[in-house]
């Protein structure tokens, strides 16, 4: 288990009658939950918070968001708060608007069969906490509490906290068969916890991986994103191990029988990939883009006749697969445009050189380069001790270079270039794409020495007409 998953919040914790685990005040409350569940208490129903919260509570952890089960239908819900919004009802749930905050109110529940989409296929509704939490993936997640009652465990939600285990509540086989997507939940909850996975869970896992091809990619997006910025990105290992990237991520399984007989390298292709997702800042785009740096590899491969192992062109070639497979995984444009860039520029020889320097970041774009040194660092840590010093001194100058020049306020775009098209044709220019050329030479000239970006200086040494 992870160092700051050793403190252990509930202590007071005893079997009451039906051999369920309780305890009283593990769980602080937010002041709209407790207020939302008194008063669903007060006209007769029980309501609980429930699963992620109260798993982080227990944690140590501030939870996300605060999700609340109640023996309440719909309808009764949305009679007794004076603002919600139908967030799902026939699965049973409302949204209760509170001061400002929305708090998913779902009734309790036994699934039917999961379809290829966010939610079950049918949804029966029932009295008893017990079943809705029997519906719930894993026992760390299948617990409820609230103030009355305290903490209510029915499948040894606590115990496998404290040993920092994943395991199904009942039968993996089953719960697996019910929803694949809750074999992708399993490793993305090792990785953000530190927990290892139970044998059965892990077996059961591995025989229903097959059965993620049926689900949607929206789902799966949501849950490879959590596992690349989860504390444990590396653990894609586990979904490696478990036939989740043949069926999700094929080109990272290539990548683990590639192997790279370079002085640069010490690891495959694929162990690299999970040691620079490791070394990476946990934002998304800087470990998706980490992940699929060198995807390219597979394609570009060459030994030359000593016997060492080249990937020329393996940056750009990677850029592409990248977009193919940020495009199935359904990611928004902005967040694949910003991966791919960085993909096809983590290979980018800069020389420590202010002007090429420059350049490097009016090409890279200014917004994007400081994320492109942290790819590069990024990289470097998951590569062999061969000329390690070496690198990291030069990322050390392109980086204090890149920091003068947005410190003396250079100038890097055609939108800062002291003309424009407008001055072009005042200056006689014809209108046309030969404009844009002639600014791009213009702007190469002030990239080489910025004193020159005057009207002034570029007017009077405008480049030939191409
Ligand atoms: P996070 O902190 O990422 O939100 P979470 O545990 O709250 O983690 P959610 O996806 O928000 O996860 O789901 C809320 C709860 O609903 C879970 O704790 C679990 O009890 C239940 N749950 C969610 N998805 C599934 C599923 N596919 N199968 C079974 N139970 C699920
Ligand atoms: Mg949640």
């Amino acid at each position: 288990m992870d160092k700051e998953n050793k403190e252990w919040a509930g202590e007071n914790v005893w079997k009451n009658g039906d051999g369920i685990l309780e305890s009283k005040k593990p769980v602080r409350l937010p002041e709209a939950v407790g207020e939302i569940i008194r008063r669903l208490g007060r006209a007769g129903f029980e309501a609980y918070a429930v699963g992620g919260c109260v798993r982080d509570s227990l944690l140590g952890r501030t939870p996300s968001d605060w999700d609340i089960t109640t023996s309440a239908r719909p309808e009764e819900v949305k009679r007794l708060f004076e603002r919600t919004v139908d967030t799902g009802l026939v699965h049973g749930t409302v949204t209760v608007l509170w001061r400002g905050s929305g708090y998913e109110v779902t009734t309790y529940r036994v699934d039917g069969e999961y379809e290829d989409g966010r939610h079950p296929k049918e949804v029966s509704f029932t009295g008893e906490l017990g079943e809705d939490l029997r519906r719930r993936d894993f026992t760390i997640n299948a617990m409820a509490y609230n103030e009355e009652r305290g903490l209510v465990d029915v499948f040894g939600g606590q115990e496998d906290l404290k040993r920092g285990v994943i395991r199904c509540v009942g039968d993996p086989d089953e719960r697996f068969g019910e929803d694949a997507l809750r074999i992708m939940r399993a490793v993305r909850f090792s990785a953000q916890l530190g927990f290892s996975i139970e044998k059965k869970t892990r077996e059961a896992m591995r025989g229903h991986a097959v059965y993620l091809e049926k689900v949607s990619a929206e789902r799966i997006q949501v849950e490879l994103t959590k596992l690349v910025t989860s504390p444990h990105p590396d653990y894609l290992r586990i979904a490696w191990e478990t036939g989740i990237t043949r069926i999700i991520l094929p080109e990272f399984d290539r990548l683990m029988e590639l192997p790279q007989n370079n002085p640069h390298h010490c690891y495959c292709v694929g162990e690299h990939t999970l040691h620079a997702m490791k070394a990476a800042p946990a934002d998304k785009c800087l470990r998706l883009a980490m992940l699929y740096h060198d995807f390219g590899k597979a394609e570009c491969h060459t030994r030359d006749e000593r016997g060492i192992d080249h990937f020329y062109g393996h940056a750009k070639a990677g850029s592409e697969i990248a977009r193919r497979v940020q495009r199935r995984l359904r990611y928004d444009n902005e967040t694949t445009d910003r991966v791919c860039a960085l993909v096809y520029w983590h290979d980018y020889r800069i020389e420590p050189d202010i002007r090429a320097v420059r350049r490097a970041i009016s090409r890279v774009g200014p917004k994007l380069f400081p994320f492109l040194m942290q790819v590069k660092r990024a990289d470097l840590e998951a590569q062999s001790d061969y000329q390690r010093q070496e690198k990291s001194d030069w990322l050390l100058q392109l980086e204090e270079l890149a920091h003068r020049i947005e410190a003396q306020g250079d100038c890097l775009t055609l939108k800062e270039l002291a003309v424009d098209g407008r001055d072009l044709m005042e200056a006689g220019r014809k209108p046309g794409p030969g404009l844009g050329r002639t600014l791009q030479m213009l702007l190469e000239m002030v990239l080489e020495e910025p004193s020159r970006n005057t009207k002034e200086y570029l007017l009077a040494n405008l480049p030939k007409e191409t």
